[in-house]
């Protein structure tokens, strides 16, 4: 490795990272372009994970390389307050048609995590201008991960993210996830037993009344707590619930937004339409910071026609709709639309569910869950040191050219969606023999 490379590691205070781990064995990446990574001592990482479920399109690709380099050139930054430039308007007009209706207006963020917190924001803000000012309560999932932010852990239902942060939001309840292996597991697609998991929610209605409670935020295919794969009619039966409540419900489509399951949204591949989506990830395929939330013209509407002191929305980033993010977007969005690539997930998913479920029989499996392009192998942890099986398979992954993601015991896989199908037969080929390699 070169000195450039290595020269001091101790600054860089690394995010979900054991740093000191880290720092003794660094694994550092240097370049990229289509499937690979570069690693810094000159090997190809085949990218089983598109960067951190981010880089759909593919890294180095040159209508996203060009555009950012030519808004870089023209306009490096607008104001976003009282001012406007075309790039912003464009791109928002473009996600909007994209989105079933009536999620026809957009809000720029620089991550999911600002996503979230807008969502959110929202929510409450929306049923104070209708009038409803006690409607505050955001309900969440127990194995649920909306980002970082207060708003996000909160609603969170990750422990080890939420536990050294003291007493977080309060007026915030969850509800189960739909994690059930016992009765679903190793099943292709959508799970048949589980719809019934939605009903918690009139339970909490129950409990705090409906006059409370402001929205519900899912992931509608949770993604970093282990890829959980929406039972049939579950996520029908939370709009209903929402529906009869006059409760909003939010999307929190992060990682499911931009292809990943074969279509656009999960909006689309589920049929159900909330009332916000929240997005960041592969608006941009990961090359410039940018999130986005949806909303519907009745939320838009409610603020437009609302009370004069809530026309204008008191929410926003410096860095809302910037140039080189929107100059991203418009270029990956651009090579979406050339190579097919938002229906990719869809025509590759029977290979991909076929190559990912052979490995069942491989030792430690105790399920396989799949859509579209992403999967998860849960392993069986080891007795008394959960994630050490899965982390292994990490690092003895990564030593044989393959990079796939952890979370717990759980190998998560959602490639870019250019991968072809001999590379997703590598992915798994390397995967198997991780498998048999690992204790
Ligand atoms: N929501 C979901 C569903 C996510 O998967 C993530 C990131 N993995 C986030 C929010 C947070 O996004 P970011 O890391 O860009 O803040």
């Amino acid at each position: 490795m070169s000195q450039a490379v290595t020269n001091n590691l101790e600054a860089f205070w690394m995010p979900f990272t054991a740093n000191r781990q880290f720092k003794k064995n660094p694994r550092m990446l240097v370049g990229a372009k289509d499937m690979h990574y570069t690693a810094a001592d000159g090997r190809q990482i085949l990218d089983g994970t598109a960067g951190l479920w981010c880089c759909n399109a593919g890294h180095g690709r040159p209508k996203v390389v060009e555009a950012i380099q030519k808004q870089a050139a023209e306009l490096d930054y607008a104001p976003a307050f009282q001012m406007g430039h075309p790039k912003a308007f464009e791109l928002a007009a473009r996600l909007s048609a994209m989105m079933p209706k009536p999620l026809d207006h957009v809000f720029f963020t620089n991550s999911g995590s600002e996503s979230v917190e807008t969502a959110l924001k929202t929510a409450i803000a929306y049923h104070r201008a209708k009038g409803n000012a006690a409607k505050t309560r955001l309900i969440g999932r127990q194995r649920g991960y909306h980002g970082v932010n207060f708003g996000g852990i909160s609603v969170g239902g990750i422990s080890g993210n939420r536990k050294m942060f003291g007493s977080l939001l309060t007026g915030v309840d969850h509800i189960r996830d739909t994690h059930d292996i016992e009765r679903n597991a190793f099943t292709r697609g959508q799970p048949e037993h589980g719809a019934e998991f939605a009903d918690d929610l009139l339970n909490v209605i129950k409990l705090h009344d409906a006059s409370t409670i402001a929205a519900v935020i899912v992931e509608p295919m949770a993604g970093s707590t282990g890829v959980l794969i929406p039972p049939k009619g579950y996520l029908e039966r939370l709009r209903k619930i929402c529906d009869d409540n006059d409760i909003l419900l939010i999307f929190d489509e992060v990682i499911t937004g931009f292809g990943r399951l074969g279509s656009a949204f999960a909006v689309d591949h589920f049929g159900v339409v909330p009332d916000m989506v929240t997005t960041a990830k592969g608006l941009t395929s990961g090359t410039v910071p940018m999130g986005a939330v949806f909303v519907s013209s009745s939320i838009y509407e409610a603020f437009m026609q609302g009370p004069e002191h809530m026309i204008e929305f008191f929410h926003g980033y410096t860095y809302s709709g910037h140039p080189l993010a929107c100059a991203a977007a418009l270029g990956t969005l651009d090579t979406y639309e050339d190579e097919g690539l938002m229906t990719r997930g869809a025509e590759l998913a029977d290979h991909w569910a076929d190559a990912l479920h052979s490995l069942k029989d491989h030792p430690h499996v105790i399920d396989i869950r799949n859509m579209g392009l992403i999967g998860a192998v849960e392993l069986e942890p080891i007795a008394g040191e959960p994630t050490k099986r899965a982390f292994s398979a990490f690092l003895k992954a990564f030593e044989e050219g393959l990079m796939i993601r952890t979370t717990g015991d759980i190998i998560a896989l959602s490639p870019p969606l250019i991968i072809s199908r001999a590379q997703i037969d590598e992915v798994f080929g390397i995967l198997g023999k991780v498998l048999k390699a690992i204790d």
